[in-house]
C-alpha cells in the first residue's frame, strides 16, 4: 500500500481503501450526514468514515425468530416486529402522561402503552417499523404490551430492514438507529474495496476473517451466526493497534532513553536483607532478581510491581532504593498522600533499623517527628543512610518549618539525602535531586502519567530506574493494555502464617451483635478498627462524623480505651494515636479512611466498616487488609444495607473472596471498562468493540503478534503504522510518554 492519499472518497475507481485513509475522510462526507447529524457524530468523537465504520451495532433484531401476533400466548415474553398505525398522547394528570400506540404486523393488532415517556410520541411516527420486546397480555380479547423496550427499525418500505437480521446501532444524539443504519450502509458501500493490513499467513494462523468481510458482517449480517467471527476480527484489530503502540513506546524508550547501569555491590542490600527479622518470601527474592537485572541493564527500568495487600512490597521497594544508594545514587519514593508518605517514612526507617542499619532522619515537618539530637546513641553504623521526608506545599508551612524544609531541599539537591520519601511535593518546582538513580511510585493509580514523568525528569541527563507499585492487583487484561508498556513483576506469595480474614455482612440494625463481637475480641486481648462512613471529597465532614461516632462508641464501651483518628488531626496527634495503637494501649480505634493503606498492626483482628456499600471494592479490600496480619484469626464486618445493584455486588464479592485479583476483576465487571480507563486518565474510546473481561484470549494473541512485529521492525512504517497513528495518534498523551 502506498502512502498516497486518494483525493476523493466518492471516486468509485479508486484502488483499495485503507482504514487509515478512511480515517481522513470526514464523516460529513457520508450522504445524509452533511448537516447537523454529521455535526452531532463529530462532536461525539465519530469524526471520520473510519470512526463510523467502527461504530458497531449494539445488538440485532432477528426476523427469523420474531413472534407472530396471531400465534403468541398471553403472558409470553417476546420480540415482535410491527408497524405503527396510530400514536396518541394523553395527559391524565400533572405527573402522568400516557402514550398509546396501535401497531400491526399485518395480521394481528397490538395495543401498546407507555407511561411518562413523552419522547415516544416523537420517536414513534406513523408508518415506522419497530421491534417491541416485552410481555404480551390478552385483555378482553385484545393483545397489549405495557412499556416494552423499543427499537426503531425504520420505515416499513426500506430495503435495509427487510433482511433477516436488522442491526441496531447505538444512537448518537439525534441520530437514531434507522438513520444510522442508512448512513452506515452508504459509508460501507463507498469504502469498498478495503485493504487488509494483516498478512494472510497471520489471518490463517489465527483463524481471522479479512477486514472487509468482518466490517460487512458486523454491520449487516445475513444471519446472526456470522457475527462472532466478524467481531473477533475487529476486537483483534483494536487490541493489535493498541499493542503495536505500546510495543513502539517500549521500543523507543529502550533505544533513546539513557539509563543508568547500576553496579550493585550488594553491600547495603545484602546487609538489609539478612538483617531483617524474617527471611524474604520466594516471590520477594524472584521479584528482586528481576529488578536487579533491570537496574544493571543500560536501559531504564519501567516495571510495575503488583502484589496483594500485605505481600511485602515495601521490603522490595527499600531493597531497590538501596541498590541505587550503594552505587552513590539517590532513591526516592512518591506516595499519593501525606499520611502514606509519613507511614512509608516510618516503615522504611523501621525496616532499616530492624536490619541493624542506622538511618538519619531528615524531615520537613518538625511537628511530625522530633529530630534526634544526634545519632550518637545508635550503634556506630558503617554507613548511616540519610532518609528524608518531603511533604506539603511551601505555602502551608510556617516560617519555622520553612527553615527546616530548606535544609531538606538542600540535602536532596546535594545528594546527601540517600532516600527521599514524599508526596507530590517531590515533583514540585524547586525540588532538585543531586543524582536520582531509582524512583518508586506507590499506589500509582492515584497519580497521572504526567506526575510519573515529572519524577523521572528530576534526574539530570540519565533516566532513573522506575518501579511502579500498585497496592491493588490489576486484572491481567488491564496490565496488558493500560500498563502494557511496562514490565510486570508479581508478588504472588504471602509471608508465612497469614490466615484469610473471615468476612461477614451485617445490617446496620444489628449494632448489638457488632458490640458483642468487639467486646469478645478486646476481652481476648486483641484490638479493633472501626471505619466510619466515607464522605466523598470532604475530609472535614468525614472527620466530624468520625468524631460523633467515636463519642458514641466511647459511651458504649466506657471501660475500654476507644481512640479517634482522622485526617483533620494534627500530624503530631495522629502519630501519638498510631504509637499507642502499635503499643497495644488502644482497644478500639475509630477512624476514617486515613487508615486505608500501609498500617500494620498484627494484634488488630477485627475490622468493622460502617456503611460499607459506599466504598469502592479496592478500598474495601485495602481496609480489610489492615487485619489478618498476625497469628490470630481475624474478621471483617461489613455494616451495610446496600440498595443499588452495584453496592450489592460489591458486598457479595467481598464476602466471597479475599483474592485481590478476583476482586479486581469483579471491580472491572461491576464498574465497566469505561470507568476504569477514565479513572486512569486514559481514553475508553480506544476500545469500542473489545471487552476486557471477555476477550482475554484475543488480547494475548494480539499482544504477542504486535510485539513480534515491532521487534522485527515490520510495522514502523506502512499501513499498520499509519492505522495506529490515525486511530490512536491523539492518545499519545498516555500511550507514548509513560
Ligand atoms: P504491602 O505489600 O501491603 O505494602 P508491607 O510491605 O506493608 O505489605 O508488608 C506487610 C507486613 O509483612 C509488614 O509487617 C512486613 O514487615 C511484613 N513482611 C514483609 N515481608 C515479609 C516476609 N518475607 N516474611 C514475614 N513478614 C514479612
Ligand atoms: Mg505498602
Amino acid at each position: 500500500m502506498t502512502k498516497v492519499v486518494p483525493p476523493n472518497w466518492h471516486n468509485a475507481l479508486m484502488t483499495e481503501r485503507s482504514l487509515a485513509y478512511l480515517c481522513t475522510v470526514p464523516v460529513t462526507k457520508v450522504s445524509g450526514l452533511s448537516g447537523k447529524r454529521g455535526a452531532a457524530l463529530t462532536k461525539a468523537g465519530i469524526r471520520s468514515v473510519g470512526d463510523l465504520l467502527l461504530h458497531v451495532p449494539r445488538r440485532y433484531v432477528d426476523r427469523s425468530t420474531q413472534a407472530d401476533l396471531l400465534g403468541v400466548a398471553s403472558g409470553e415474553e417476546v420480540t415482535v416486529i410491527v408497524t405503527v398505525q396510530k400514536v396518541s398522547v394523553r395527559r391524565v394528570r400533572k405527573n402522568l402522561t400516557i402514550i398509546d400506540a396501535v401497531c400491526t404486523d399485518g395480521e394481528g393488532i397490538l395495543n401498546v402503552t407507555w407511561f411518562n415517556q413523552a419522547f415516544r410520541a416523537k420517536q414513534l411516527t406513523e408508518g415506522a417499523e419497530i421491534a417491541l420486546s416485552g410481555k404480551i397480555e390478552r385483555y378482553r380479547g385484545r393483545l397489549q404490551m405495557k412499556a416494552p423496550a423499543v427499537d426503531v427499525l425504520g420505515t416499513a418500505s426500506e430495503s435495509l430492514t427487510t433482511g433477516r437480521v436488522v442491526p441496531i446501532h447505538p444512537s448518537v444524539g439525534e441520530v437514531g438507529p434507522g438513520y444510522m443504519r442508512r448512513a452506515m450502509h452508504n459509508a460501507l458501500q463507498r469504502s469498498m474495496p478495503m485493504s487488509d493490513p494483516l498478512p494472510e499467513s497471520l489471518l490463517d494462523r489465527l483463524d481471522l476473517m479479512d477486514r472487509q468481510s468482518a466490517l460487512g458482517s458486523i454491520h449487516f449480517p445475513d444471519t446472526l451466526s456470522e457475527v462472532p467471527a466478524a467481531r473477533k476480527r475487529l476486537v483483534f484489530d483494536e487490541f493489535f493497534r493498541l499493542e503495536v503502540a505500546l510495543a513502539l513506546t517500549k521500543n523507543q524508550r529502550a533505544h533513546t532513553a539513557v539509563g543508568i547501569s547500576h553496579v550493585p555491590s550488594r553491600d547495603l542490600v545484602d546487609r538489609f536483607l539478612t538483617g531483617l527479622p524474617f527471611s524474604p518470601t520466594g516471590a520477594q527474592d524472584r521479584v528482586l532478581a528481576e529488578i536487579i537485572d533491570d537496574m544493571v541493564s543500560e536501559h531504564p527500568m519501567h516495571r510495575l510491581l503488583q502484589g496483594e495487600v500485605g505481600s511485602g512490597k515495601t521490603v522490595v521497594a527499600v531493597a531497590t532504593l538501596l541498590l541505587a544508594v550503594e552505587g552513590g545514587y539517590q532513591g526516592a519514593i512518591m506516595a499519593p498522600t501525606e499520611v502514606l508518605a509519613a507511614q512509608h517514612y516510618l516503615g522504611v526507617s523501621d525496616l532499616l533499623e530492624g536490619a541493624g542499619m542506622a538511618s538519619v532522619p531528615l524531615v520537613d515537618q518538625v511537628s511530625l517527628f522530633d529530630q534526634p539530637d544526634s545519632p550518637a546513641g545508635l550503634p556506630q553504623p558503617e554507613r548511616p543512610i540519610v532518609v528524608a521526608l518531603l511533604t506539603g506545599s511551601t505555602a502551608e508551612l510556617s516560617n519555622r518549618v520553612d527553615a527546616v524544609r530548606a535544609d531538606v531541599l538542600e540535602a536532596v539537591a546535594s545528594g546527601e539525602a540517600d532516600i527521599v520519601i514524599g508526596t507530590h511535593a517531590l515533583i514540585q518546582e524547586g525540588v532538585d535531586f543531586g543524582h536520582l538513580g531509582a524512583a518508586v511510585i506507590d499506589e500509582q493509580h492515584r497519580f497521572g502519567v504526567h506526575q510519573r514523568v515529572s519524577l523521572k525528569d528530576k534526574a539530570h541527563n540519565q533516566d532513573p530506574d522506575l518501579l511502579i507499585m500498585t497496592a491493588t492487583p490489576i486484572p491481567r487484561t488491564l496490565s496488558m493494555t493500560l500498563y502494557g508498556d511496562l514490565d510486570v513483576s508479581l508478588l504472588d506469595e504471602m509471608p508465612p502464617g497469614r490466615t484469610p480474614v473471615i468476612t461477614t455482612e451485617l445490617s446496620k440494625e444489628s449494632m448489638e451483635e457488632v458490640y458483642a463481637l468487639i467486646r469478645a475480641e478486646v476481652d481476648a486481648g486483641r484490638q479493633v478498627f472501626v471505619v466510619c462512613p466515607l464522605v466523598e471529597d470532604s475530609d472535614k465532614i468525614e472527620a466530624s462524623s468520625a468524631t460523633v461516632e467515636h463519642a458514641r462508641l466511647a459511651g458504649v464501651f466506657n471501660d475500654l480505651n476507644v481512640a479517634l483518628l482522622h485526617g483533620q488531626m494534627k500530624p503530631r496527634e495522629k502519630e501519638a494515636v498510631m504509637d499507642s495503637m502499635r503499643a497495644g494501649d488502644i482497644d478500639v480505634l475509630v477512624a476514617t479512611t486515613v487508615i486505608e493503606v500501609g498500617i500494620d498492626i498484627p494484634n488488630a483482628t477485627l475490622m468493622v466498616i460502617e456503611d460499607a456499600e459506599r466504598f469502592g471494592l479496592s478500598q474495601l479490600h485495602q481496609l480489610r487488609g489492615r487485619v489478618g496480619r498476625g497469628e490470630h484469626v481475624s474478621r471483617c464486618i461489613l455494616l451495610a444495607d446496600p440498595t443499588t445493584d452495584e453496592g450489592i455486588a460489591r458486598i457479595a464479592a467481598m464476602i466471597e473472596t479475599t483474592d485481590g485479583f478476583r476482586l479486581a476483576e469483579e471491580d472491572l465487571r461491576i464498574r465497566g471498562q469505561g470507568t476504569v480507563f477514565e479513572a486512569r486518565q486514559a481514553g475508553s474510546g480506544d476500545l469500542r468493540i473489545a471487552d476486557l473481561l471477555r476477550d482475554l484470549d484475543i488480547l494475548v494473541a494480539a499482544r504477542r503478534e504486535a510485539f513480534a512485529m515491532v521487534a522485527d521492525q515490520l510495522v514502523l512504517t506502512g499501513e499498520i503504522g499509519e492505522e495506529v497513528e490515525a486511530l490512536l495518534g491523539d492518545r499519545k498523551e498516555w500511550l507514548f510518554v509513560s
